[in-house]
Formats: C-alpha cells, structure tokens, sequence
C-alpha cells in the first residue's frame, strides 16, 4: 500500500485522538488533511507522498537555522553516544545556564524544564510562591501553554475572572487568573487599582505570537512594569516564542522594559525539548532545594536536548544574524502586501525579526478582537492556495509565521510568485 497523507491521517484518528499529538497540527480551522512530514533540510519538509513545501512555520519556532542543520545534527549525535539521560548534573547545564544568563540581562539565575508549558507554569508558581498571594493577569490571546490556570478567557463584564477554555478546568481552578485585553493599559490599572495586594504576577507575551502576531502599543509593556513595581507584583514575560527569535535578547532586548522573570523554550532546544525560566537571583532562591517553592523534572537539562540548545545559541550569535534574518522576513511581508495589493485584496503585514503576521483586514490588529474580526474564511482560502503551490503556512489564522536563516532570496521569490497566483484567485 503506497502511504499517503490521507492513508497516514486515517490510521493516526485510530490511535491517537484526532490524529495528532498537538491539536493545531490537525488542519481544523483550514479543512482538509493534515501532511505527514518525512523529512525535513534547511527551508523545506517533504510529506509521505514526496511533495516539498517551503516550511514557514519551522517547527512553530524552534528551526531558526533551518532544519537538521548539519552542526546541530552534529552536537546532538555526539551527546547521545554518552547517554540519553543521567538524572544527575551534567557540566553542560551550567554552561547552558551560563549561555543564557550572558545573553539575557534579566536573567540572573536560570532553571532548566523541557517545554514551554512546564516554564511558565512554574514561573507562575514561583511568582505566587515569592510574593505569597494568589492573583495572576494574563491577556486575551495570549497562549502560554496548557496549564490548568491559564487555560482561561475573559468572563463577561469589564474587570472580572476568567472562565476555562477547556473541559476539565474547575471554575475555582481559574479563580485567581484576572483575564485582560492586549493592550490595555486602564484595563491594567483599573485591576491594580481593585485587586493590587493580591495580585502575584503579570504574565504576558511581550509580543504576542498565539493570535497572530501582534505587537505591544506604545506605552503598554511600561505600564505593566510600572504597575507590577509599584504594587509589588512580579512581571513574567514569555517569551517561549520571541525569546532568540525577534532578536537576541527578546522582546525585552527590543523594548527596553526589564521583566522580573522570563520564560524561554521553542529556540533555546534547537528543535529538542527543552524549556528555561530565570530572572533576578532573589527570586529564584525561593526555588527548592533553596528555597520553599517546588519545582523538578526527571529530564530537565536533558544532555541531548542542551547540546542542540548551546550549538544553536552559538550559531545565532554570528554577526549580523538577525540583521539579515529581519531583512529576510521584512521582504517577504512588503512583497506580500504588494502582491495583494495588486489584485485589491485587503491585507495587512508585520514582522519582527523572524517572526510574521499576515491578516486579512484593513489595519494591523492590537488584540485578539481585531484578528478574530480579520477575513478568517479569506485566510483559510489563501492557506489551501499555497499548499497547493508547495507552501506551508501556519494553518490558522491565529498563529504567527516563521522564517529561518535557510529562507533565501530564491525561497522568498518562489513564496512571492505563489503568493501572487493565490491573491490572483482569490480576487476573481
Ligand atoms: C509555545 C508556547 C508555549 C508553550 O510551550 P510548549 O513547549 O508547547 O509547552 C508557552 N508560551 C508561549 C508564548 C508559546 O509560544
């Protein structure tokens, strides 16, 4: 039996529930069948009927030097022959510690876990832990993984407790998450000013990346600061997706605002699992064996997973990286809006470093309602027009795109001409 996409996908539903281990891989929003990677070399994959894309979503991230990329390969090779896994320190942790306390002024003191959902899960119980209150804000939108008390919308009314986006989350679960819009500053203070001594922690993507790229207005990610400093809150950024992808230092590099703590993954493991947060030194001595706030992991610092974390850091600190990354993705997203102003489709672009947004609507969206308003049912169109034409974009509407340093010229023009033929038809 020759094994195609759709033959792969019905066995997949056999075994494991929707045919995925990760629900945004089952083409849900978009239709149609989901492609089973092969195999995958600098920008491109190849699904289980040989066909090449041009890989804009790089994982969701983490292949910011194309994939396999023969260094990484390499280093990851070399640790294996020594062992999976040991359960005790390794040298290498340190230095990778090392690595990111260099690279990242905030970070002070750094800790190890294998995914981004386990970092900002134990940031926030460590923030809860350090200030000794319940109350956490998060923002509309914003995605940091699927722990129970994040998996959370705003309820009704202007300033009020979430309710669970999931089956399985108890109410009371979600009881201390305040839920607010991106972007929102009397939003931020109007809770300061209700719930201040109660309130643990912000956590925020500085730049959100899991409802499509938007980016903070002028003002918002200060006014976070200032409000956490003056009612002694902690502020945590995540930057699981921006952390070493929209520049060196993050989105805190950018921006200049200095985060408490901060949370890292997708990058960091150059395509193995791994997840980091660190910040001030005070703080993170409230972690066990230290501190009282516990927190541990069988295969935190995994050998394997930090030998492919500190050779991708070392190569993403060639000179002028990002300088050519950025350069990379803003010629992609100005060819875009050309194109699909050309043929009079309303379309909107924005990039930072090798991260973009591509919307469907007339202006640039700063919270997640602006998206939600966007031409989804255009989106899906252009998303199945550029499969067609061997491009894979992220398949959904609320999700950012990716370029790796392996995108080059000849890529973008072949994305660019396709993308033209797409916007063609969706004018007719
Ligand atoms: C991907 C992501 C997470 C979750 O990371 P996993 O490794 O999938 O658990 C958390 N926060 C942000 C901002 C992310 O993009």
């Amino acid at each position: 039996m020759t094994k195609t996409n759709a033959s792969l996908f019905e066995r997949a539903c056999l075994s494991i529930p929707g045919g995925v281990n990760s629900p945004v891989r089952a083409f849900k929003s978009v239709g149609g069948t989901p492609r089973f990677v092969a195999r995958s070399f600098g920008p491109h994959f190849w699904d289980a009927e040989g066909t090449q894309y041009i890989d804009y979503i790089g994982s969701w991230g983490p292949a910011i030097l194309g994939h396999a990329h023969p260094e990484v390969v390499k280093a990851v090779q070399e640790a294996a022959v020594h062992g999976m896994s040991y359960g005790a320190p390794t040298e290498a942790e340190v230095i990778m510690a090392e690595a990111l306390i260099a690279r990242i002024p905030s970070i002070e003191q750094v800790r190890l876990v294998s995914s981004g959902t386990e970092a900002t899960m134990s940031a926030i119980r460590l923030a809860r832990g350090a200030t000794g209150r319940p109350k956490i804000i998060k923002f509309e939108g914003c995605y940091h993984g699927h722990a129970d008390s994040l998996l959370v919308k705003a309820g009704s009314g202007l300033l009020t407790f979430g309710n669970p986006t999931s089956a399985g989350v108890p109410p009371e679960f979600v009881a201390h998450t305040i839920v607010l819009d991106f972007n929102d500053i009397a939003g931020v203070e109007a809770a300061f000013k209700q719930y201040g001594p109660e309130i643990a922690c912000i956590i925020v993507e500085p730049m959100a990346g899991n409802m499509n790229l938007v980016k903070p207005v002028p003002g918002f990610l200060e006014c976070l600061r200032d409000q956490c400093t003056q009612h002694g809150a902690l502020l945590i950024f995540d930057e699981v997706m921006t952390g070493f992808r929209v520049g060196p230092q993050g989105v805190q590099g950018l921006s200049g605002v200095t985060p408490d703590l901060t949370t890292l993954a997708k990058v960091i493991g150059g395509g193995m699992p791994i997840g980091a947060f660190g910040g001030r030194k005070d703080i993170m001595q409230n972690l066990a064996p230290v501190g009282a706030v516990y927190q541990a992991g069988t295969l935190s610092g995994n050998p394997v997973a930090v030998a492919a974390g500190l050779k991708t850091l070392e190569l993403l600190a060639a000179p002028g990286f990002y300088e050519r990354l950025g350069a990379t993705t803003t010629a992609l997203m100005q060819g875009m809006v050309e194109r699909a102003q050309a043929h009079h489709i309303a379309f909107n672009a924005d990039s930072e470093g090798g991260m973009f947004g591509m919307y469907f609507s007339e202006k640039i969206p700063t919270c997640l309602a602006d998206v939600s308003s966007s031409n989804i049912n255009m989106f899906n169109r252009f998303f199945h027009l550029m499969l067609d034409q061997g491009v894979y974009l992220a398949p959904s509407a609320y999700e950012a795109g990716f370029v790796s340093a392996m995108h080059d010229d000849q890529i973008i023009q072949t994305t660019l001409d396709a993308a033209d033929h797409a916007f063609k038809q969706l004018s007719n």
